[in-house]
This record gives C-alpha cells, sequence and structure tokens, in this order.
C-alpha cells in the first residue's frame, strides 16, 4: 500500500525524504556552502527549463512572480490569454499594477487557440509590451500549445515578450524555455515539482532582462536584474528559505538523476490516460478537446463531486475540489509531481467502490 493518499493539484504530496530536508540546520546564505549549493540548484534548473539562459529561485510564490514578471517586462500594455482561473489571475495582477490590460479569452474547459491569438494580434493594431501564457490551466485541467502560442507572438510582433505561467507544469510535461523562445517562465515548486509551497523557480531571457533595464520603479523585492547579478555570484539578494533550497537541491536529484525527466513525462501521461479511463463511467472530462487534457490534473464533471469527495475523505484519501465557476460541478484529481501510478491505481479503487454504492 502506498502511504501517498493526497491527490490535490497543489500543493501535492510530498515523499518523506524531501520533507526530512526541511529540518536540516540552517547554513549562512553568504556562505561558502550555500554557493556550492545555489550552483547546484542552478545547473538542475538549466535542465529542468531546458535553458542556457539565467535561472532564479525566488522566496514568494508563484503570483509573486507572477507580478513580478509584470512589473520588470511591462511598462504599458499586456495582453492576456485566458482559459480558466489561474489564466485570469494575471489580468488582475496587472489591472492591479494599473496596466493597460486586453484578454483574449478562450472560455473555461478550452485551450487558447493560435489561430485565434494570431487574428487578435492582427487586428488590434495595439502594441504589446508582453503577452501571456498560463501553460497548464489548473482550474480546468487544460495544457496551452506553449510552443504554438509564443511563435504566433514572435511572428506577429518580435519585440513582445511571452511570459509563462508553468506552475502546474514544469516537472510534469516538457517546459522548452530557449526552444520555445520564452522570455520569463515560472513555477512555484508545489505542484510539478513536488516540495511543500513556499519558492518559486524562474527563467528569464537577455531580453526580459534588457527590458527590465528600462523599467526604472521596478521595486526591490522582485528586481529581475538583481537576482541575476547575484546569481552570476552563486548568491540571492536577500535571505532566501533555506529549508527549502534544501529540498530544491535534493528533489532536482531525483528529478535529473534518478527518475530521468523523459521517464517523469511518460509517468505523467500514463496516469493521465489512467485516471481518464478509470472515472469515464460516472464522470466527463471538463477539457472540452481531450489533446488537450492536462497530464498533471485532471478537471472531472459529475453529479455531486463533493459528496464523492466527502466519501474519499472518510476512506482516508483527499482529491481536489472544483475551481472558482466550477466550484460545484466539478472535483480535480491532481496526478503530478511523485504520485505513483501504485498510489493512483490503489486511490481510483477505492473512488470506483464509492461512485457504485
Ligand atoms: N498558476 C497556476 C496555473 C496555478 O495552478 C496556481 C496555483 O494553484 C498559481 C498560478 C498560483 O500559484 P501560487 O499559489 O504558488 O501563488
Amino acid at each position: 500500500m502506498s502511504d501517498c493518499k493526497y491527490f490535490v493539484p497543489g500543493p501535492t504530496w510530498v515523499r518523506p525524504e524531501i520533507l526530512a530536508e526541511l529540518t536540516r540546520p540552517m547554513i549562512g546564505h553568504r556562505s561558502a556552502e550555500f554557493k556550492e549549493l545555489f550552483h547546484r540548484i542552478n545547473a538542475g534548473l538549466k535542465s529542468l527549463f531546458a535553458t542556457r539562459q539565467d535561472t532564479f529561485v525566488i522566496t514568494a510564490s508563484g503570483t509573486g512572480v507572477m507580478q513580478a514578471a509584470l512589473e520588470n517586462c511591462v511598462a504599458r500594455r499586456v495582453l492576456v490569454t485566458t482559459c480558466g482561473a489561474f489564466s485570469e489571475r494575471w489580468y488582475s495582477i496587472a489591472e492591479s499594477l494599473g496596466l493597460e490590460v486586453d484578454r483574449l479569452d478562450a472560455g473555461w474547459g478550452n485551450a487558447v487557440d493560435p489561430d485565434a491569438l494570431a487574428t487578435h494580434m492582427e487586428r488590434h493594431r495595439t502594441h504589446y509590451d508582453a503577452v501571456t501564457i498560463t501553460h497548464n490551466e489548473t482550474s480546468t485541467g487544460v495544457t496551452n500549445d506553449v510552443a504554438a502560442l509564443a511563435a504566433v507572438v514572435h511572428d506577429e510582433s518580435p519585440d513582445t515578450l511571452v511570459l509563462v505561467d508553468a506552475v502546474s507544469s514544469l516537472g510534469g510535461m516538457p517546459v522548452l524555455f530557449d526552444d520555445w523562445k520564452l522570455d520569463v517562465c515560472l513555477a512555484s515548486v508545489q505542484k510539478g515539482l513536488a516540495l511543500p509551497p513556499g519558492i518559486t523557480v524562474v527563467a528569464t531571457s537577455q531580453q526580459a532582462l534588457d527590458r527590465a533595464k528600462k523599467h526604472p520603479y521596478r521595486g526591490t523585492y522582485f528586481d529581475f536584474l538583481a537576482y541575476k547579478q547575484k546569481a552570476d555570484e552563486d548568491s540571492v539578494p536577500s535571505t532566501p528559505s533555506l529549508p527549502h533550497f534544501f529540498a530544491l537541491a535534493k528533489q532536482l536529484d531525483a528529478i535529473l538523476g534518478e527518475e530521468g525527466l523523459e521517464a517523469r513525462f511518460e509517468r505523467h501521461r500514463r496516469m493521465r490516460d489512467i485516471t481518464i479511463e478509470r472515472t469515464s463511467r460516472f464522470a466527463k472530462l471538463a477539457a472540452v478537446d481531450p489533446a488537450h487534457a492536462s497530464t498533471t490534473v485532471s478537471a472531472l464533471s459529475a453529479i455531486n463531486p463533493d459528496a464523492i469527495r466527502a466519501e474519499m475523505k472518510k476512506r482516508g484519501y483527499t482529491l481536489g475540489g472544483g475551481y472558482g465557476q466550477w466550484k460545484d460541478t466539478t472535483f480535480r484529481i491532481g496526478h503530478m509531481g511523485d504520485v505513483t501510478i501504485e498510489a493512483l491505481e490503489e486511490m481510483l479503487d477505492v473512488l470506483s467502490e464509492v461512485t457504485r454504492a
């Protein structure tokens, strides 16, 4: 029997070995030991993001770094592509910063269509400083084709930056920062990386850093240039969450070394397929086009999803609830991070019994 009984799409189940890293004695963040730790982490992050450009770790949740991306890269106008609650978050952050925001909405359950993005950018003569893309929309279980969407932005407007939220995709599916020509890509660590919440990893392009240079009032805590300058010395601008750094280093070794990225992605694809197949009797996949069904989270519509979750809870299993406007009609199964196929199958056996009763 697996001891993983937690199938929420973030925070996800954390392996005991990783939790143990959080209790290590502190080290000074200006010490040689920290530099070594940072160096190791940064090498791993470059493999994870498939980039040769800059990567940092910021002690904040993903929302903080979404705000940071806008503060560093957008002076005036931004186009936000939306298809659910988390992609809409870019919109509300941009509004709260006083930016001019346009929105291209695909509707909940859909993926953003690259042709619709091309049409929008052709028709709107407006110049956008940046376009935001949410790789994996956790509220609906839909994965956007970032490569295709980023290519549209580059074709239509070469100096528009591409800002990507990979919060629930990084570590669970390929994220190719350099090949896709992204400018900022961020992920908090409590999803595909299966760490406790509290830090966010981010990759930035040279264009993003050049853009930041032009914004004198980009603040202090989230200043990408300060992170870049310090990263070049294997350091950080202010005191980081050291326990998370220990855990991240260990987890990167496991992801890249022990399991391997390709095997990890394949495990996630299998978990998605198993989940869809084994829930089809009583639930309907909320993603409109199965080709965009996420490999990290399945949003499922069912009759009385809360009752299903409550019955599962009685048996020791925690499933995710519906989110936002889908709160009452869906539930979500997080099958990401370090969740094993064995653990998922065990949970689905119980779910099967519960829904037959
Ligand atoms: N983006 C996506 C796709 C998410 O799933 C979440 C959280 O669930 C966020 C952003 C917000 O991240 P955080 O909770 O780390 O601020």
